[in-house]
């Protein structure tokens, strides 16, 4: 049974980069026989409304690809990534912000074995980072996103580094562990956010190629999916999807990706 329960019981990649979090008894549901409740695998996907399972994504490259920057004066500075460069037929799921605290998504991105990278913004989460450390112990790193999801482009260095470094310092007194990655709200920076990403410890700065809106995933540019597309979506609810929960909508996103040939990888492997 190759084709099931992608990362339920067992180790999500097969590489030997250890950095993601070891899997958390208790959160992480062990092995049962298949169609058992413990494997929350074998049909977990026809519980979510998808036709088939998640494919297990391919094993991540050995070295990391090199990332473009963004001109010759960005030497030093983070590189920008709207794009890994591959072509395994792999997408990288990013959800941002974090104003949708719905408990049933847990439940989903558990039993599916859903990969994604979340780009916090405190302002939104309040006193609710333990919906998100739930999301973290499944293996979803919580990344960086600024203290109030402010348009950086144009700010002054002081105020950028404040937006930055302070997400960064809530995130790792939540978490025990420093983001990485760092996404400007909006997709609005500047030289500025750079050099203080660059201060604030940001290995990477992560854009996106597609984004999943209300009904559908929108591009930009061409008609669908590339290899190693960065997608965006949100911690969104019912007020903001016109109705729909946010497992419905995510639901509406992997069938999306699966219906493109593509699955779903973890970011922080390739980036
Ligand atoms: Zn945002």
């Amino acid at each position: 049974m190759t084709t099931e329960g992608p990362r339920a019981a067992g180790p999500r990649t097969a590489g030997p980069r250890p950095c993601r979090p070891p899997a958390t008894p208790g959160v992480r549901p062990p092995a049962g026989p298949p169609g058992s409740a413990l494997t929350g695998a074998s049909d977990a996907y026809r519980r979510w409304g998808l036709d088939r399972p998640l494919a297990r994504p391919p094993a991540p490259p050995d070295v990391k690809p090199a990332l473009g920057r963004s001109g010759p004066q960005q030497w030093g500075l983070p590189p920008i990534v709207r794009r890994v460069p591959t072509d395994r037929r792999v997408v990288f799921v990013t959800i941002d912000d974090g104003i949708e605290k719905d408990p049933r998504f847990v439940e989903q991105a558990r039993e599916l074995g859903l990969p994604f990278t979340g780009f916090l913004t405190d302002n939104v989460i309040g006193t609710h980072y333990d919906y998100f450390d739930q999301l973290r112990l499944l293996g979803n790193p919580m990344e960086n996103h600024t203290l109030t999801h402010p348009s950086l482009a144009g700010m002054a260095y002081d105020d950028q580094v404040r937006e930055i470094c302070g997400q960064r310092d809530i995130l790792w007194h939540r978490f025990g562990q420093q983001p990485k990655l760092f996404r400007p709200p909006f997709g609005e920076y500047d030289d500025t956010t750079l050099r203080a990403a660059s201060f604030c410890g940001v290995r990477t700065v992560v854009l996106w190629r597609a984004e999943m809106e209300t009904h559908g995933l929108a591009y930009r540019s061409g008609d669908h999916l590339l290899p190693g597309d960065i997608v965006l979506a949100h911690f969104r609810g019912p007020e903001q999807l016109e109705g729909q929960s946010m497992t419905e909508w995510i639901t509406g996103l992997v069938r999306a990706i699966q219906a493109q040939g593509f699955t779903i990888g973890r970011l922080e492997d390739y980036v």
